[in-house]
């Protein structure tokens, strides 16, 4: 990302956490300071500000922010105007106790604080107080608001958007309701003027954000749902590429699953996740859904839309799973065969009901199950990556390969990454690849002068 450098500008250093909601928030949090004259840096060493934007869903998320607040206690006392921040959903959740835990910390943003984060920075740079803010309702001044697009991240070719926040679905095992609030839906009006900006200033390719995307526009004076918004974005805007996450399976309705036949600029790709395969687990997660109404829906999916990738997360360990109940995952697993799977393992998280609930499965067999399930998945991965040798695909080409040295990559419209040797003059282009090779986390290919001829 390349970042404009104010004159004389102060260094703010970001230090993102868990999942892509929190990538977005780094990013407006980036967008608002770059107007009050913080460059981004990437040497926290000698930044004047040091933001972390934390996540409480997995536990390992929340022990990694402890360590390194930990970490930066020797910066503090060598630098004592440096600001340390933490924003997100620990510091919602754990608020004062962060204050109280790490001394060096001099403030603690709520998820709903993010907007005000420039004003809050002033007024401890000025008083040298520490504090906690955590309203209850988002600041009134809107993240996404003109002036905060033209500013960093608005240069790359893919950029998220969000377009709701909060959950109202109270699955048993997630935080998110309780740190992240309520469901509450932007209006489509500003969502259509932030795609159209981004798309204006050379992104190709936007991803739509929300806990729950398919229950986007609850409460929305307009009437405008998901549909309605897909719909609009298609034809309202210039963008060329769209995907969304996540969808939650329950919400998934015939009408969305049309818009993947119906919009060309849909990408064909959705990830759906379904966490269990067992009835009486799923029922226990309050997940609003049994095994064979999941099924039922990917069957339509793919009559509908025969290309589609599909992907989910799955969880092993939900207390009181019993070897069935996970042979149950599994055997979903095989019917399903989906292109792609994020698996964890189930681990209690305060506030959450699941904590409450008893027989807790030993880490043991966590971890058995958890690899079991990662075997499976990995051979039905590899297997469809497989598949794609010899065809032709239109994909994005994003930059460099991290991976592949030397190579170009970019990604199909079923979000395979491919990489390829290329000019580096074809990056922020759509081109034609012919697959040759496959691996278990990407596919090799060569450009193709047209679409179906090598
Ligand atoms: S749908 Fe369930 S898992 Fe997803 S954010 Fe809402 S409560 Fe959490």
């Amino acid at each position: 990302m390349q970042i404009e450098v104010m004159q004389e500008s102060r260094s703010l250093y970001v230090k993102t956490f868990g999942c892509q909601m929190n990538e977005y928030d780094s990013l407006r949090v980036q967008r608002i300071l770059h107007s009050q004259g913080y460059a981004l840096s990437s040497d926290m060493t000698t930044a004047d500000v040091i933001f972390l934007n934390t996540c409480s869903v997995r536990e390992k998320a929340e022990q990694k922010v402890h360590s390194f607040l930990g970490r930066l206690r020797h910066m503090k006392v060598e630098r004592p105007g440096l600001k340390i921040i933490v924003g997100g959903c620990v510091a919602q959740q754990l608020g004062k106790q962060l204050l109280q835990r790490f001394e060096h910390l001099d403030l603690v943003l709520g998820t709903r604080g993010l907007s005000a984060i420039a004003e809050i920075l002033e007024t401890i740079q000025e008083t040298q107080e520490r504090l906690a803010y955590l309203p209850e309702e988002e600041a009134s001044r809107h993240p996404c608001e003109p002036q905060a697009l033209s500013v960093p991240g608005a240069d790359s070719l893919v950029a998220p958007v969000t377009i709701m926040q909060g959950c109202d679905n109270y699955c048993t095992y997630c935080i998110v309701p309780y740190v992240r609030g309520r469901e509450r839906s932007r209006p489509a009006e500003d969502i259509l003027r932030e795609i159209q900006a981004l798309s204006a200033s050379g992104v190709l390719e936007i991803l739509l954000l929300g806990q729950n995307v398919n229950s986007y526009g609850r409460g929305l004076n307009d009437q405008t749902g998901f549909v309605d918004l897909l719909h609009r974005i298609q034809g309202q805007t210039d963008i060329a590429r769209l995907r969304f996450t996540t969808s939650h399976p329950k919400d998934l309705t015939p009408e969305l699953i049309r818009c993947f036949a119906d919009l060309p600029r849909l990408c064909k790709h959705l990830h759906l996740p379904v966490q269990a395969g067992s009835d009486s687990i799923l029922s226990r997660m309050n997940r609003g859904y049994t095994a064979a109404e999941y099924l039922e829906k990917v069957a339509v999916l793919r009559q509908t839309c025969p290309d589609i990738a599909v992907s989910a997360d799955v969880m092993v360990g939900f207390p009181g799973e019993t070897e069935d109940d996970f042979h149950q995952t599994l055997q979903l697993l095989q019917a399903v065969e989906f292109d792609n799977l994020f698996s964890f393992r189930y681990s209690d998280r305060s506030y959450v009901k699941s904590s409450e609930f008893p027989d807790k499965v030993d880490s043991q067999t966590k971890a058995r199950r958890l690899s079991a399930l990662q075997r499976l998945q990995a051979g039905i991965t590899l297997r469809k990556n497989r598949l794609e040798i010899g065809s032709i695909r239109e994909i994005l080409v994003e930059g460099p390969s991290r991976a592949a040295n030397g190579q170009l990559t970019g990604r199909t419209t079923q979000n395979r990454t491919v990489n390829f040797d290329g000019s580096k003059r074809l990056i922020g282009q759509t081109i034609y690849v012919k697959i040759i090779s496959a691996f278990s986390h990407s596919l090799r290919g060569e450009p193709c002068h047209q679409q179906g001829s090598p």
